[in-house]
């Protein structure tokens, strides 16, 4: 369902910056992912309210403005249109000012992994596994490899789709702080549903070892 669109203003400081995808699934064997930005997550006010908020921004302004977790910065936005469409609460940024520029520069030597956030291209070529929610909400929230996606799942082929989010980890198969969670339905109209119990991800990243 589409909503009114309003511009607001926001402020606040990073506490994550994250790859933004669209992610397309239809029954057990298709899982696509398109990466289509960034999502920054702030701590501060937006439209008038103190709260956290993630707003989605283009590859270009994540190259333009290098965002790092820590910075403060402040612009404006606008709602979203179709909410379930966004797991991101704003889009279409403008008037970005940084207010302060984070002090983290150093390269992590454990996770979460907070240095700046590579290109696009990079997560395309890397490809991701399912990530349990507790881990993305907790100590990975602030890791570049960590993303929330908007999916679509085909549930009645060409005629009706399901739509929610999901965790993803684009990081090294190594990493001490990754758990999968567990599997993932995918339905399908009048079937049982399948579950996506991490097989795709091992062909989605059958290009990288344990350590890349
Ligand atoms: S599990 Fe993935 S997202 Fe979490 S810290 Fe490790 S590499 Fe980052």
């Amino acid at each position: 369902m589409q909503e009114e669109q309003i511009k607001i203003s926001f402020s606040g400081v990073i506490l994550a910056v994250q790859p933004r995808s669209n992610v397309w699934r239809y029954r057990l064997d298709n899982r696509t992912h398109t990466m289509t930005g960034y999502n920054l997550f702030l701590d501060g006010m937006a439209d008038g309210t103190k709260k956290k908020f993630g707003i989605a921004i283009s590859e270009k302004m994540q190259q333009k403005f290098h965002f790092r977790t820590g910075a403060e910065i402040s612009g404006t936005a606008w709602t979203k249109k179709e909410p379930r469409l966004e797991y991101a609460d704003y889009y279409r940024v403008g008037g970005v000012k940084i207010l302060r520029e984070s002090a983290a520069n150093e390269e992590k030597t454990a996770p979460p992994w907070t240095e700046e956030v590579p290109d696009l291209s990079v997560y395309d070529r890397r490809g991701c596994r399912m990530l349990a929610l507790s881990c993305w909400k907790g100590k990975c929230l602030k890791c570049k490899w960590a993303c929330m996606a908007n999916v679509s799942i085909e549930y009645n082929w060409g005629k009706a789709r399901r739509y929610r989010f999901e965790s993803f980890c684009y990081g090294p198969k190594s990493c001490s702080l990754y758990k999968m969670g567990k599997p993932r339905p995918v339905p399908y109209k009048d079937c049982d549903p399948d579950y996506d119990e991490g097989w795709l991800d091992d062909i989605c990243t059958q290009g990288r070892g344990e350590d890349d």
